[in-house]
């Protein structure tokens, strides 16, 4: 006998706790709030997912408008989570984007983001040169930058600091009576005719049938969208992203801004943060004042998920944010011994094939404008999705529930239905 729930979602990282938490807000008719399940296959804070880790970028600078108002958007949602927890979890501080004007990154390019700034009235500065990027942050080395390197400045920058945000949605479920199942594989999901109820079974057996559906499943998407007869296009790829810790001299260690670097696109994208405390417990005992540095950048591509799992990070990417860091800062920025040994990791995420999130209502074919009544997803998260994490559980709530947004202009360009996302399975 199935478990009866209003709502099930499949996927414990950071986008499906947001909409667990979301979805927990919500009344039925009767006044009642609904009843939620997320489900798992790993521990909440496991480490294979995409959410994995502790530090994230918060930025409003983009170049698509509608993604640089989704964002800000997010931000006061963030701070709710702040004041409804009293916990931080944006550690904020001011951002700089810097590198060739024109070139072109998945991150867009620096020029597009300065005309978008100007057109949303989005304050900004604008740095012309290495030596103003240099005053302006006395900790870059204008000798380690091409001539004709540019920069934006934008006080509105934040880390978001990962734990902090898990505590905070779940504990917030929690409360409202979110049950967890962790550990726990979602085997099949049978829709009924074009909808609900959604009967999800287990891994031990377990069915749980549910009105509605909410689907994060990160890298996993195929296992759970081949029971609506969909898979990701040929195009998508699992990309391993390889990051360290390193550690600060004390110098500029606290007007390190969180930065990113738009080098060549396919080996000079680098980015890294502030001194948060944060990290792995055997670097920030003992380095308190280590950062994460990663390259944006990776030679480890792939489709298959068990191959990404097992890549370790890229030591010849370790190598080159080593040197980058040598060559783009003082040389008083770092300490000596910049690169902490044990603290190098790599995380995976999905990339639809034109390098866009997917966010919307699940549809009845590849391409198909007619949808699965009900059900929402969010996939191919690639390196961007943290920051949405408030604003994407309420939108797939919504679209769950009830089929539409007050998003929905904005989240067009991430529509399930664009081509070449997914095929037939
Ligand atoms: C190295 C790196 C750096 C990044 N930097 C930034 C950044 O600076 N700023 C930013 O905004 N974003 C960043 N991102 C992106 C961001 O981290 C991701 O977009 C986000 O974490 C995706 O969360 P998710 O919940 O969609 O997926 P995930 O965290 O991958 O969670 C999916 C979960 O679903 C579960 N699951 C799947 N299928 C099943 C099933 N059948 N049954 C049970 N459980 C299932 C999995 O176990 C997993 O826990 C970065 C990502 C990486 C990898």
């Amino acid at each position: 006998m199935a478990v009866q729930q209003d709502v099930i979602v499949i996927g414990g990282g950071t986008i499906g706790l947001s909409a667990a938490y979301h979805a927990s807000c919500r009344r039925d008719t009767q006044g009642k709030n609904y009843s939620v399940t997320l489900v798992d296959q790993y521990d909440l804070d496991n480490g294979n997912n995409s959410s994995k880790g502790y530090e994230r970028m918060y930025r409003v600078l983009y170049a698509p408008k509608e993604r640089a108002r989704l964002v800000e958007s997010a931000y006061a949602m963030w701070h709710e989570m702040e004041s409804y927890t009293g916990n931080q979890i944006l550690a904020e501080h001011p951002m700089l984007f810097f590198g060739f004007p024109n070139s072109g990154t998945f991150e867009g390019k620096l020029q597009d983001i300065a005309d978008t700034m100007d057109n949303l009235g989005i304050p900004y500065d604008r740095l012309n040169s290495p030596n103003e990027i240099s005053n302006a942050f006395p900790m870059f080395n204008p000798d380690g930058m091409p001539p004709n390197y540019v920069g934006l400045r934008q006080n509105m920058g934040a880390t978001i600091l990962v734990q902090p945000s898990f505590k905070a949605f779940e504990g917030l479920a929690r409360d409202n009576g979110v049950n967890f199942i962790t550990n726990s594989k979602a085997m099949s999901i049978k829709p009924g005719a074009g909808g609900p109820p959604y009967t999800v079974t287990l891994d031990d057996g377990t069915q749980i049938e549910a009105q509605f559906l909410i689907l994060a499943p990160g890298i996993w998407l195929n296992d759970t969208l081949k029971y609506f007869g969909l898979q990701a296009a040929s195009s998508w790829s699992i990309r391993t992203m390889t990051l360290g810790y390193y550690n600060t001299a004390p110098t500029y260690r606290n007007a390190l801004p969180v930065w990113y670097e738009f080098g060549s696109a396919d080996n000079g994208l680098y980015y890294g943060f502030q001194p948060t405390g944060q990290g792995p417990s055997n670097v920030v005992s003992q380095y308190p004042y280590a950062v994460k540095v990663s390259a944006d950048f990776t030679h480890n591509t792939t489709n298959n998920v068990a191959t990404a799992l097992m890549t370790p990070p890229n030591q010849d990417i370790l190598n080159a944010i080593t040197q980058r860091l040598g060559s783009l800062f003082q040389p008083n920025t770092f300490s000596s011994d910049i690169a902490l040994a044990g603290s190098e990791d790599a995380c995976n995420y999905s990339m639809n094939g034109d390098g866009d999130m997917v966010l919307g209502r699940i549809p009845m074919g590849p391409g198909s404008t007619s949808y699965w009544k009900n059900a929402s997803l969010f996939c191919m998260a690639s390196g961007r999705g943290f920051k949405f994490t408030p604003l994407w559980g309420r939108v797939l709530t919504d679209l769950a529930i009830d089929g539409v947004t007050s998003y929905q202009n904005d989240i067009e360009p991430f529509s399930p239905s664009r081509k070449d996302v997914f095929q037939n399975a």
